[in-house]
């Protein structure tokens, strides 16, 4: 330190106290650089270079579908090349979990870590990656973007080659195997994400690095649901400002587009579930004329098409259920409309319509994550948030210590929740 002299007290150049009573202000600095001091050596100390295999560390371990989820100390083992081991603070569950937890209809893996929705801190980094490092805050993202094939390089796709979604693999690309084991049985991984660990491997391709200064509370429920329902309709829709839109399922997803069509400038956003208990909720998103189909004998769509003198600009479809596809498709103006299709529905469905309505100048697409390039585009999202352009908080219904996970699969059955965040260090 430079010779100086402050209130309080001198320091000599030669580093010798002339006297040392410190004034307030310099035991606040003190108390700074001994916290970072403390923090430094925290870091060296949980912060290594990924050769150890972590063996008491907690999980939410599906052992059988359907049944509540059991924390155990499972062994998570070190990062391969292009992975990265990530420390989850908080993650939240979607719907795609409980589908493959139920396995009703899904071929049955288990015992099995779910979660795809979260937010953490890089541990350690395997022989390769180089654009991660420990310390990075990321979201974790259940497709990837390896930025080599010819969809990454696509400035059209999102649906890159080699880390795109896959449900039933359980295991890691690079070899088949998993990461995490308990007693030596092998735990699957689930849609190459697994968060509900506090410790979990991650190919590095499948993590957006983010602004260290976002609040990982928040910021998490970007990873999945909420993105998929803001790009369907800022990326895909893209409604015009001033323009009049239509929402077809009010849980996250399509709360999220309705977000979005407020983002965007729309004037008027019209909601159709068919649970009225969501209609209120959904106040708070923009959407003030609700419909549902249930209190009309005639078509959604042409009840639509009635209220809005032709149809509306744009449409966004996120239940999956096919006739509110065909509805969300048939509501939108001739001419000029759009319909954006997000919901997945089952396997067999098929989409009937009669081909005048494209000819008539609608148009119907579909979208995947929202269209969003993971790596590329969610650290512009998580952006949005922090210039408070998104509004995050309102989809946060409950908080909830790891402990209590299986209370936010009841709050998502029940229909009783948005987003529940599971706090990991609580
Ligand atoms: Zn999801
Ligand atoms: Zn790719």
């Amino acid at each position: 330190m430079a010779s100086s002299t402050t209130a309080g007290h001198a320091i000599s150049c030669k580093g010798k106290p002339l006297s040392f009573f410190p004034s307030s202000f310099d035991a606040r600095l003190l108390e700074f650089i001994h916290l970072r001091f403390i923090s430094i050596v925290f870091s060296l100390l949980i912060y290594d270079d990924g050769d150890d295999v972590f063996d008491a560390e907690a999980a939410a371990v599906a052992w059988e579908a359907g049944k509540p989820l059991v924390i155990e100390q499972v062994e998570v083992a070190p990062p391969k090349a292009m992975e990265v081991r990530i420390k989850i603070e908080y993650t939240s569950l979607c719907h795609t979990d409980v589908c493959f937890w139920e396995a009703k209809g899904q071929h049955p893996l288990f015992p099995r870590i779910f979660g795809h929705e979260a937010a953490g801190i890089v541990e350690s980094v395997g022989e390769g990656v180089t654009d991660l490092q420990v310390g990075d805050r990321v979201l974790p993202v259940f497709t990837g973007e390896c930025k080599e094939c010819a969809h990454c390089k696509s400035e059209e796709s999102n649906m890159c080659d080699l880390l795109r979604i896959n449900t039933e693999r359980g295991v890691m690309l690079s070899d088949g195997e998993t990461r995490f084991s308990k007693d030596g049985t092998p735990i699957y991984h689930f849609l190459g994400t697994s968060t509900f660990s506090e410790y979990t491997v991650i190919h590095s391709g499948c993590v957006a690095k983010i602004d260290p200064s976002a609040p990982l509370d928040k910021v998490c429920i970007l990873s999945c649901g909420i993105s998929t329902g803001l790009g369907a309709m800022l990326n895909v829709a893209k409604p015009k400002r001033g323009s009049s839109v239509a929402v077809f399922g009010l849980g996250a997803v399509g709360l999220a587009a309705a977000e979005g069509a407020r983002i965007a400038g729309a004037s008027r956003i019209i909601g159709v579930d068919i649970n009225p208990n969501r209609f209120e909720e959904a106040k708070k998103f923009g959407i003030d004329e609700f419909i549902n189909p249930k209190d009309h004998d005639k078509p959604v769509q042409e009840v639509i098409v009635e209220m809005t003198d032709g149809g509306v600009d744009r449409s966004v479809e996120c239940t999956g259920n096919i006739s509110a596809m065909i509805s969300a498709f048939e509501c939108v103006h001739d001419g000029w409309g759009v319909a954006v299709l997000v919901g997945v529905p089952s396997k067999d469905a098929a989409f009937a319509t009669k081909p005048i309505n494209f000819l008539d100048e609608r148009t119907l697409k579909g979208t995947f994550f929202g269209n969003y390039k993971p790596r590329s585009d969610l650290p512009a999202v998580v952006d949005m948030y922090m210039k408070k352009e998104l509004e995050l908080e309102k989809f946060i219904t409950h908080r909830i210590p790891f402990s209590e996970i299986n209370k936010t699969f009841d709050y998502m059955l029940s229909g009783e929740s948005l987003r529940c965040i599971v706090c990991m260090d609580e």
